[in-house]
């Protein structure tokens, strides 16, 4: 058999030496999740798998709750079902005591179909309809008005209905970190929060109950946290002063960061994102600080997201190829790519060989297995080299890339939990041919043919 032929290159290999961050310490292999060894669990479902950690969700809940309730005594979190909406994972949640966080019609269903109480779903998002906003009435479930239009609209529905719904409305504002996300709900500065909060409080069709806000995603600043909350408290004792109404919960959304590395960060976000216990202390603190008569403290409502779960989600992967590129850098193609791994386009993500390997490193692009040229998993990482068949571990990819994976060329790979005894669970099966083409119809003119 005539050999293949490989143009040869000279390329500086890495070993053990010190760069800028030190000795190397990222390339340990990664040979079990709980317990269970990666190789058996591709061979149990395949290649390229998602696995779920239930031990690792339940720790940053406890975690969460932990860091908020010894600082404050009317703690309330719901999940943010966009983050991940894995039936399993939701109930995860739910076991633990959190509520559900909805942005859709779809999100809602879904909540009520997990056996959330229709008083436990929070309503947030800017595209309520009428039958949405409805069937949100008739189920008591708060709602978080985004924009006058919806204030108008869920004041005629509740009149119609001779109901009076449980709303708070969604305030943004200046914290300090920008750009604002000033583009939902009401702004605080430049008067509109008190236009909508005056315009419900002299309307007899809706009982405003809460005040929302949710600053950003992947927030770095816990002082960004302070900020909001402190004007969220002066809109609540306002209310309280002009009004005389308290108000009884301030729902101060999510995003505190996941420990994920942004792309062109120095330094790895395992190392440089703050811990619960410092959004926890400045969220606390100020609510605290605020002139709140002790029977009226209002709840703190959470709606955290990707720092409760993206820690507790793996794909593994494995090696189809390596090849040259033209400038000489080793590329290593494998069997996932940005499809199912969407946060590739804003994170570092850590990929660690799941074998063992020998001491040098070598400069690798990763690339994914779709005929698109954008379907890079990492530029640029330093990594043994492996071989065609070998198996990588990608961490922290729990939040937002099973919600926001899209089928291309390819069918969507399983997702599987881990639970706390060690066994894995199947909980998303691989799609098939039929998944996609259950809902297509052709019709029957087109479906013969000769050729
Ligand atoms: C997306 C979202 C969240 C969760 O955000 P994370 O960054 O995942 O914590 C919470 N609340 C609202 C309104 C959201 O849109």
């Amino acid at each position: 058999m005539k050999r293949q032929y490989e143009r040869p290159v000279i390329q500086k290999l890495n070993t053990g030496i010190m760069n800028k961050f030190g000795t190397r310490t990222e390339y340990e292999p990664y040979t079990h999740i709980d317990g269970v060894s990666v190789k058996s669990l591709i061979e149990q479902f395949g290649s390229p798998v998602f696995v779920m950690s239930e031990r690792t969700i339940r720790e940053n809940y406890r975690d969460a709750v932990r860091a908020f309730t010894t600082r404050y005594p009317k703690v309330q979190f719901a999940w943010s079902y966009k983050t991940n909406y894995l039936n399993a994972v939701c109930d995860v949640f739910h076991q633990e005591g959190s509520w559900a966080e909805v942005v859709s019609r779809f999100e809602y269903e879904k909540a009520l179909h997990n056996g959330v109480p229709g008083n436990k779903i929070i309503f947030n998002g800017p595209d309520k309809t009428d039958d949405d906003l409805t069937v949100a009435i008739e189920n008591n479930s708060p709602i978080h008005i985004d924009h006058l239009d919806e204030l108008y609209r869920l004041t005629q529905l509740a009149s119609d209905m001779a109901k009076r719904p449980n709303v708070a409305i969604r305030i943004n504002m200046d914290t300090g970190v920008y750009p604002m996300w000033d583009r939902f709900g009401f702004n605080y500065e430049n008067g509109a929060a008190w236009d909508a909060i005056n315009k419900i409080m002299t309307s007899d069709h809706l009982n405003l109950v809460g005040l929302h806000t949710h600053i950003g995603t992947y927030m770095l600043s816990p002082s960004a946290y302070a900020a909001a909350a402190t004007k969220m408290c002066d809109l609540a004792l306002g209310i309280r002063r002009k009004y005389d109404k308290v108000i009884e919960y301030i729902d101060m959304g999510g995003g505190f960061a996941s420990k994920n590395t942004l792309k062109g960060a120095y330094l790895r976000g395992s190392d440089t994102v703050p811990g619960i216990d410092e959004f926890a202390e400045a969220i606390s603190s100020a609510f605290l600080n605020a002139e709140f008569k002790k029977g009226e403290l209002p709840y703190l409502y959470l709606e955290t997201g990707r720092a409760l779960v993206d820690n507790a989600g793996f794909l593994l992967g494995s090696v189809i190829s390596n090849k040259r590129l033209a400038d000489g850098r080793r590329a290593t193609i494998m069997d996932f790519g940005v499809n199912i791994l969407f946060t590739s386009f804003w994170y570092d993500h850590k990929i660690s060989p799941a074998q063992g390997f020998g001491t040098y490193t070598e400069d690798t692009v990763i690339y994914g297995p779709l005929c698109m040229n954008i379907d890079v998993v990492r530029e640029n990482i330093s990594l043994p080299p492996l071989k065609a068949g070998d198996h990588v571990v990608v961490h922290y990819v729990g939040a937002y890339n099973i919600t926001q994976s899209m089928q291309f060329i390819a069918l969507r790979p399983p997702v599987v939990m881990i639970d706390m005894q060690g066994k894995p669970h199947i909980i998303k099966k691989k799609e098939v041919l039929a998944t996609l083409e259950k809902d297509e119809v052709t019709p029957d003119y087109l479906k013969e043919f000769k050729l």
